[in-house]
């Protein structure tokens, strides 16, 4: 069987070509930002949990008196601004926006930015060095504490995510919670300390029970669950007997390179597939199936 390619590129990832400047310099005055947020044309992303607020399809972005934080400026030079809402209808999941193109790619690619920023001031009220209350400064980008003077600064969590070869196969795993027949590639949270060669060893080997020997570099994406760098490698197996840990995943196969492009042209024959196009899971293991890197 020999199935059409898949590959859609990189322009399909979600979050990955965001056309703001984030003009970093300019944050550190907040007083004149913020007269800018009411003076000027601003387009402004509102935030509940993992959605955002929707009107007749389009960004609810007119101005209200929440706190702001700046994401940057387009090349019109609106400037572009994230501010947390309340929970309330017309809060539509940023998953069900990408997944089914709700807003142009343009605006997507700007809510990881967006819903990064405001989960980490939702979750850093308070100062992790003394347990006082924390302000916001430089529009969103640093938390200072009121009473011990730390600052805190926007986190940014690195995992590595694999799609491992040997001879032609490729190593995919599920886990029990995802929905039935969906398989994906190995992925896990680096731990300080380590290099991201390191970080891909030890995942794949916890995981499967499977050695690697050269990584390389592929892409990388933006996760704003919270607030994720996904680091995409392809990998050489220098094992092939799989040994799973069955706290981490209820099943992991080697698929052959045909099995691959089915699964992720959603086609396969036992009704198997794999990520979509808009998570780098898909862009890595398309590139690693094609031959491509
Ligand atoms: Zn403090």
């Amino acid at each position: 069987m020999t199935v059409k390619s898949t590959f859609s590129g990189y322009d399909a990832l979600a979050f990955v070509n965001s056309p703001l400047d984030r003009m970093g310099p300019l944050r550190v005055d907040s007083d004149s930002m913020k007269k800018k947020l009411r003076q000027k044309k601003a387009r402004i992303v509102r935030i509940c949990g993992e959605s955002v607020l929707l009107r007749e399809g389009k960004l609810d972005d007119h101005y209200t008196q929440s706190e702001h934080v700046f994401l940057g400026a387009d090349k019109s030079d609106t400037l572009w601004f994230a501010a947390q809402v309340a929970e309330q209808s017309g809060l539509v999941p940023i998953r069900q926006i990408y997944t089914d193109g709700l807003l142009p790619k343009d605006e997507i690619d700007i809510l990881a930015q967006a819903r990064s920023l405001i989960s980490w001031h939702e979750r850093h009220a308070y100062c992790a060095n003394c347990g006082s209350s924390t302000k916001i400064d430089d529009m969103g980008y640093r938390r200072h504490c009121t009473s011990c003077k730390a600052d805190h600064f926007p986190r940014t969590d690195p995992v590595v995510i694999m799609a491992v070869e040997r001879d032609g196969k490729f190593l995919l795993g599920r886990q029990a919670s995802w929905p039935d027949n969906m398989y994906s590639t190995l992925a896990g949270f680096m731990e300080p300390g380590e290099t991201i060669e390191q970080a891909a060893g030890r995942e794949v080997k916890e995981e499967s029970g499977i050695d690697i020997g050269q990584v390389r570099y592929v892409a990388s994406q933006p996760w704003p669950y919270p607030s994720s760098i996904m680091i995409g490698l392809v990998a050489e197996a220098t094992s092939s007997t799989i040994r799973i840990d069955p706290n981490e995943l209820e099943d992991a196969r080697w698929f052959s390179r045909n099995d691959v492009l089915s699964m992720l042209a959603r086609e396969h024959k036992d009704g198997l597939y794999a990520s979509r196009p808009q998570a780098i899971a898909h862009y890595i293991l398309t590139h690693a199936a094609e031959g491509r890197v």
